[in-house]
């Protein structure tokens, strides 16, 4: 047997007499950027994100990118982030000339620890991006009550957790704005790169339609430097067909999830994921934590089992960020997740026979 982290294949069989007829609307149309198509992704987004408007983006790390122009972040300001995420959260941050200030994780939940947080905010703080890993909303009260006293910006970094919640609420939906990702491994997949922006302030949803055309309002006249963030109408096609279905995979997600933690129930050198009571975990990611992580890998790897490391370093001892001079036990929880965490297929599509194989084969391995 051959179980692989990921198989939009067995997803793609089912849709493809859909998918098919929405992307030839787009091809003969040749409205290819923007449009009908990304307008009523937009408005379906929104709705099902709890979120009076959303922005559509060329991918989700340009919807971050976006966020934080158009909250003017730039030279000097300080974010609040975590460092154990993808590089994007960090990384759009330092290209704005903004300093990423990294705080360590909850070791269960692996978010942002918010007391850490809260303790971190300077007078140079402009704003706290969270990131929702692996389908799990951060723990967001206290954040939010810290970015109120501060007057800080919350940019949520949903990009692995479209329609999870936080004590009932949709995940982009909390802080001034919410980004997502469409990258094909999330939950929701395009057949490309995509992203989108959701907020409930007005004013800030005009901004970012702006700044994703240069900045340009109206045609060639720039009240400020924006870039070419746009969304791509064939992505919006693919992407609205595939929303109706987005609950129902969840599920199936949820429901493998509970089904790995079953056969891992009792086991003491299994950690399996800790979601709280009050969260609705999407499970882009279904993640354990091990003792010998590198010996269970490339077992799992002998089984022709497919399985990631999210994330082998984090994000305050990578090279390019040398410079804001973070030493290895800095940041102890995050340093100890990266050598400790797999991934494990989790894709809705699984069957019981395959999910029994990738079971036996962690507990021969662990
Ligand atoms: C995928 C991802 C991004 C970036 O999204 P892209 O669409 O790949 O640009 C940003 N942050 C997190 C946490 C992600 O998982």
């Amino acid at each position: 047997m051959q179980v692989p982290l990921l198989d939009l294949k067995a997803q793609y069989a089912k849709l493809r007499d859909e998918v098919r007829p929405a992307i030839d609307e787009v091809l003969d149309s040749q409205i290819c950027i923007g449009g009908p198509k990304a307008e009523a992704l937009e408005k379906a987004v929104a709705a099902y994100s709890d979120c009076r408007f959303a922005v559509g983006a060329s991918s989700g790390t340009d919807a971050i990118l976006n966020a934080l122009m158009s909250l003017g972040l730039g030279a000097g300001d300080e974010v609040i982030t975590t460092p154990y995420t993808f590089f994007a959260t960090g990384g759009c941050i330092a290209r704005l000339g903004a300093k990423p200030v990294f705080v360590d994780i909850d070791p269960k939940t692996y978010n942002i620890d918010p007391k850490l947080a809260a303790k971190a905010v300077t007078k140079k703080t402009k704003a706290i991006m969270p990131v929702h890993l692996y389908g799990q909303m951060a723990d967001l009260d206290l954040l939010m009550a810290v970015a109120r006293d501060a007057k800080l910006a919350v940019i949520e970094d949903a990009a692995q957790s479209i329609g999870s919640t936080y004590r009932g609420k949709k995940a982009g939906s909390v802080g001034t704005c919410g980004c997502f990702s469409f990258f094909p491994s999330k939950n929701l997949g395009g057949v490309g790169d995509g992203g989108m922006v959701v907020t409930n302030d007005p004013a800030l949803a005009e901004r970012l339609a702006v700044m994703r055309n240069h900045g340009s309002q109206p045609k060639y006249y720039h009240k400020f430097i924006g870039g070419n963030f746009r969304l791509d109408a064939i992505q919006a096609a693919a992407l609205l067909v595939k929303l109706k279905y987005l609950p129902a995979w969840h599920e199936g997600r949820r429901k493998n999830a509970a089904y790995y933690d079953n056969k891992f129930a009792g086991q003491k050198k299994i950690v399996t994921p800790y979601i709280e009571s009050w969260n609705y975990s999407i499970y882009n990611q279904y993640v354990i934590r091990v003792p010998n992580r590198d010996t269970v890998l490339a077992h799992l790897r002998d089984k022709k089992i497919g399985s990631e490391i999210y994330y082998p370093v984090p994000l305050h001892l990578q090279e390019c960020f040398a410079y804001l001079g973070y030493k290895a036990g800095s940041l102890p929880h995050s340093e100890a997740a990266a050598k400790e965490t797999l991934a494990l297929p989790i894709y809705a599509e699984l069957t019981d026979e395959m999910k029994d194989y990738v079971a036996a084969s962690v507990l021969e391995a662990v």
